[in-house]
């Protein structure tokens, strides 16, 4: 026995006189006592079975969800009962066979149902999955990776799987560790990337590796982060910037074909870090809309208006519409809570501001002016915040246009604000622009070759050009004050590797479920993982985490210091 011969979604007029066998989730049914309807569903859509309980009593005993399996003929219905709502509308099933495979008892909600609570939801994952949006996620993501595997076969990129325990990568997040049984008190971190390992096998001349990799990394969990994710990660050996960006640049056009949208023209506009954050006040601009913020620190340089011709430096936005009192009044609260003294409006301040300043601001009627005057850094925080909230709030983004862009020429150090020491802005493997090779002298002017991909407004990855060479590698540890012991102990394998012949190399990772998640228009990454995790970092559907009793702890070399129940 076959438990079908054919899909419930795709019978049309032309099926009509067919025999067929189905097997589906009863979707609804109708039982009109001498004629029981039945719309069965699978995952290509729904079709209404006609049974007569006279043939199948079975069918008075059907209720939601329950699992069949019906045989019969599919026939044309009549003119007037026609259902144009759905693709089978046209044919309806008269079942001459009917058999309850599985019950089920009332469900926890309706499938389908978009109000219902989301940990609801997630309890019953395997229920929210029967329902078309999280099909219809799951089938993207699927034809995305297999988009972005085409793709990266064709350029001879090689599939390696690269271990989950790890020593740990320094990505910047926490560890989730793994205690060995076998080495009590030591443990393992599930790898925040596969960033080592990847440049160990170009040394290894893999020459180009790729993986959709998972990933772990011990983050507070908001719309955009998981603890677990999937990323495209890859490396090339003998590479420029441009052939890392090319290929990325393909992976997204060919997904954009692969679910039959319009792909963004190649190559992607390549911005400048400096310039980001001065004409943007971020380094993942939104650039579906303009707003950028302008400079005004030399015009008010001698101004009579003190508040300007005092601040280190004096930026605005133009904004394409007016505001009233009270909606200035909100938006300036929001530029404190930023950071700002204020945030003046062009026609509070005009009588204060001569002609000629008045003039290079240029600001239209029926537009308004916002300047902020302060250190840059919160200068550009506050102007970039504010471009953000209002491009969002009067709806600038919503263009329809999907703009992808590349951020490049990243400084290489930051001051990590807590301890001043300087610190890397994404991982410590990223090389030097070519002529700051030297940044030992000035860490904090040197620009790196790390790139960061955005689309509208969302960081889907970034990759870098990296460091081949042991001395340059160890400078950089020596910025960050990481003496020559600690080398050893954390990165010696990785310095020994790069004394025995390493091929000048560099990579990039891209958040897949960020990118599908974007291209399914949903608002977070949860809506298109099949088992993920709420904000507390709890599992709803199998309860996790759980506490261990103390024998299972005590013989992975543990004492948990937190009370449980267990132990
Ligand atoms: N390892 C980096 C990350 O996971 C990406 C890269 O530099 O290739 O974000």
């Amino acid at each position: 026995m076959s438990w079908r011969d054919t899909m419930c979604g795709v019978l049309r007029a032309g099926d009509a006189g067919r025999r067929v066998t189905l097997a589906g989730w009863v979707d609804a049914r109708r039982d009109h006592g001498g004629l029981v309807f039945i719309d069965l569903r699978d995952h290509t859509g729904l079709v209404q079975l006609v049974v007569r309980p006279e043939n199948d009593p079975l069918a008075h005993d059907v209720r939601n969800e329950f699992v069949l399996q019906a045989e019969g003929e599919v026939v044309a219905r009549a003119p007037d009962a026609v259902n144009p709502n759905i693709p089978t509308g046209e044919v309806e099933i008269q079942v001459d066979t009917l058999r309850i495979v599985s019950t089920s008892e009332p469900l926890p909600f309706q499938i389908g149902d978009e109000s219902v609570d989301e940990v609801l939801r997630l309890r019953y994952r395997y229920l929210d999955m029967r329902g078309d949006r999280m099909q219809r996620n799951l089938r993207l993501n699927h034809v995305i990776i297999n988009a972005i595997r085409r793709t990266m076969d064709d350029l001879a990129f090689v599939d390696v799987w690269t271990p989950s325990m790890t020593k740990g990568t320094p990505e910047g997040a926490r560890d989730f560790l793994v205690p060995v049984r076998l080495q009590p008190g030591k443990f393992y971190a599930l790898a925040q990337s596969p960033q080592l390992f990847k440049q160990l096998c170009m040394v290894g001349g893999l020459d180009r590796y790729y993986q959709i990799a998972t990933c772990w990394r011990d983050e507070d969990l908001r719309a955009d982060r998981q603890f677990e994710f999937r990323q495209l990660d890859l490396e090339m050996s003998f590479v420029e910037r441009e052939d890392v960006l090319d290929v990325l640049e393909r992976c997204v056009v060919a997904s954009f074909e692969a679910v039959g949208r319009e792909a963004p023209q190649r190559p992607f506009p390549r911005m400048g870090y400096a310039e980001a954050i001065a004409r943007y006040g971020t380094d993942k601009p939104d650039l579906r809309f303009g707003l950028a913020i302008e400079d005004a620190t030399e015009v008010t340089r001698g101004s009579q208006f003190d508040v300007f011709a005092n601040a280190p430096c004096v930026r605005y936005i133009v904004v394409p519409r007016t505001f009233s009192r009270s909606e200035h009044a909100r938006l300036e609260e929001i530029a404190k809570e930023w950071g700002a003294k204020g945030l003046a409006q062009l026609g509070q301040i005009s009588k204060f501001l001569s002609e000629a300043e008045l003039a290079a601001f240029g600001v239209q009627e029926g537009s308004t002016a916002l300047f902020v005057a302060d250190e840059e850094p919160i200068v550009a925080r506050v102007l970039g915040g504010m471009r953000t909230h209002l491009g969002r709030e009067l709806e600038l983004a919503e263009t329809g246009e999907e703009v992808f862009h590349w951020v490049v020429d990243f400084p290489m150090f930051e001051r990590d604000e807590d301890t001043g020491q300087w610190t890397f802005l994404h991982h410590p493997f990223t090389a030097p622009m070519p002529g700051a090779e030297a940044f030992e002298g000035d860490p904090g002017s040197a620009l790196s070759q790390h790139y960061d991909l955005i689309w509208n407004g969302w960081e889907l990855g970034s990759g870098s050009i990296r460091i081949h060479d042991a001395a340059m590698q160890q400078a950089v540890f020596r910025v960050m004050g990481i003496g020559e012991e600690e080398q050893q102990a954390k990165f010696g394998f990785l310095l020994e590797a790069l004394k025995l012949g390493a091929p000048p190399h560099g990579g990039f990772a891209m958040g897949i479920d960020r990118f599908v998640a974007r291209m399914a228009g949903e608002p977070d990454l949860r809506q298109v993982i099949a088992f993920p995790k709420v904000a507390s970092g709890a599992d709803p559907l199998t309860g996790g985490p759980t506490p261990m009793p103390d024998s299972v702890l005590r013989e992975l070399g543990i004492k948990s210091t937190v009370e449980t129940a267990e132990n």
